[in-house]
């Protein structure tokens, strides 16, 4: 067999392709023609980008002593958006064609020719356009209704801050964990997934002493690389790029940015900003409460300093399908060797033949076993066994399951056939090794 890493270079076509041909993700709003920057998942995607969040939440939130998960509302008090900066600075240099009046991104783009008629010099200065989506709140549309569709879900977590202090009182350092949608209205949205308008973000907000927050920072190094490694990235396709100071966000002192190598090329995958004390800071001045943490051992009080890793869901996602993409020549199929806790079908089970109605009752009783267990199992009869498998493989589905004449008689009564999806190896495995094999 080829040595699989030299043959996984999928190229954006063949994510594309796959994703929509399998029912991972399809382009947004499509039966009308689409809208730009948004996409729907499909049955795997959603079974793919869910088991990606759990996970997430499993290490970073059950799996930790000190942290805290909160769900805040997306349309928040436009004070919220005011005193964190994002109405003056949430936004990215436009500028426009005087050609063909396209608009694009002036930092991702070569200015001195148009991108999309190609004519030379045909740009201007740059304007700051804000990225937030507005919106009005309630039947009446004046300055005060106003709000925004969330541009990144930290803010929930920094006004739940007290709260959460005052119901639980955790010991510093301790974290607050969100996850959901985010909006942003990209210039360009791009690259299938990568670049959306719509996206949904996992971050974290580490409270420390301020005296501390430099060895939190490089303990958050190590565990995002924990993260891509769970993710099944290879450690070789993910680089930290240190963000000089003129690059970064308003908000922080130092960031590192974790880049993966993408189809597409190098490209963030997700942050790690210090955010010192500016959103606490911020919410004290605007809103006048304290957000002093006050020390257990009586020592003084003081606004706790941040550490925020950022992680977003659709470049996971999109650097998992990459990284488990696999062209395997040899045995002219495609292969998403993706970590079976990522797996979107856990197992696929399946009759060898659909007109023997004992193997098939069999067959639907190790089914319904399984299901009950596992939950994410599959029901395969069409076609013979081999397209059976090609189909699993495409989707990622860790082992198949065929039961057949030895199944139900002989020596081996009571064994199904138990196929692994990366090495194509069969084993035959009594129904509870079977059990055991899937739990692992
Ligand atoms: P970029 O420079 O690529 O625009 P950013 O630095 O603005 O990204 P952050 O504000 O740090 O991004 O957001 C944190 C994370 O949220 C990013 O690392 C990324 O994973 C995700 N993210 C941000 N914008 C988008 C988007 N438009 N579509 C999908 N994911 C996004």
């Amino acid at each position: 067999m080829k040595n699989p890493d030299t043959a996984n270079n999928p190229s954006m076509e063949d994510l594309v392709s796959l994703a929509k041909r399998r029912g991972f993700i399809y382009p947004g709003s499509d039966v009308y023609g689409g809208l730009s920057g948004t996409w729907d998942y499909g049955p795997l995607g959603v079974a793919l980008k869910r088991n990606i969040m759990q996970l997430w939440w499993k290490m970073f939130v059950d799996d930790a002593d000190n942290m805290y998960g909160v769900d805040a509302a997306i349309l928040m008090n436009q004070k919220v958006w005011q005193a964190s900066g994002h109405v003056d600075t949430f936004t990215d240099p436009l500028v426009e064609c005087s050609n063909c009046k396209g608009r694009f991104r002036e930092d991702k783009i070569d200015t001195s020719r148009c991108p999309n008629c190609g004519q030379k010099g045909t740009f201007g200065e740059a304007r700051q356009f804000n990225m937030m989506f507005k919106t009005h709140v309630g039947p009446v549309q004046d300055d005060n209704s106003i709000s925004y569709l969330r541009p990144e879900t930290a803010q929930g977590i920094f006004t739940n801050f007290k709260n959460v202090v005052d119901s639980f009182y955790p010991d510093l350092p301790f974290g607050l964990a969100q996850q959901g949608k985010a909006f942003r209205n990209e210039i360009s949205p791009r690259d299938f997934i990568f670049r959306s308008r719509e996206f949904e973000q996992m971050e974290i907000e580490y409270f420390v002493h301020p005296d501390h927050w430099q060895e939190a920072f490089e303990a958050w190094i190590a565990k995002v690389h924990e993260w891509t490694e769970a993710l099944g990235l290879p450690a070789e396709s993910v680089h930290e790029l240190e963000v000089p100071e003129n690059d970064r966000a308003h908000y922080s002192k130092r960031t590192v940015d974790f880049e993966y190598d993408f189809p597409i090329g190098r490209e963030e995958l997700l942050g790690l900003a210090y955010r010192t004390d500016f959103d606490l800071g911020n919410i004290q001045r605007v809103s006048g409460k304290t957000m002093e943490y006050r020390p257990k051992d009586g020592s003084a009080p003081f606004v706790p300093h941040v550490i925020e890793p950022s992680f977003g869901v659709e470049r996971a996602l999109m650097a998992v399908l990459s990284a488990a993409y696999w062209n395997d020549t040899d045995n002219e199929r495609i292969v998403l060797r993706l970590p079976k806790q990522l797996a979107p079908v856990k197992v696929a089970v399946s009759p060898l033949l659909k007109n023997k109605p004992e193997l098939v009752a069999k067959a639907r009783e190790i089914y319904a076993l399984l299901k009950k267990e596992f939950g994410a199992v599959a029901w395969d009869d069409n076609g013979n066994v081999g397209k059976r498998y090609r189909r699993q493989d495409e989707i990622g589905t860790p082992y198949c399951v065929v039961i057949d004449f030895d199944t139900l008689e002989g020596e081996n009564a009571g064994t199904v056939t138990v196929r692994e999806r990366d090495t194509t190896a069969q084993m035959r495995l009594k129904t509870d090794e079977l059990i055991d094999l899937l739990r692992k």
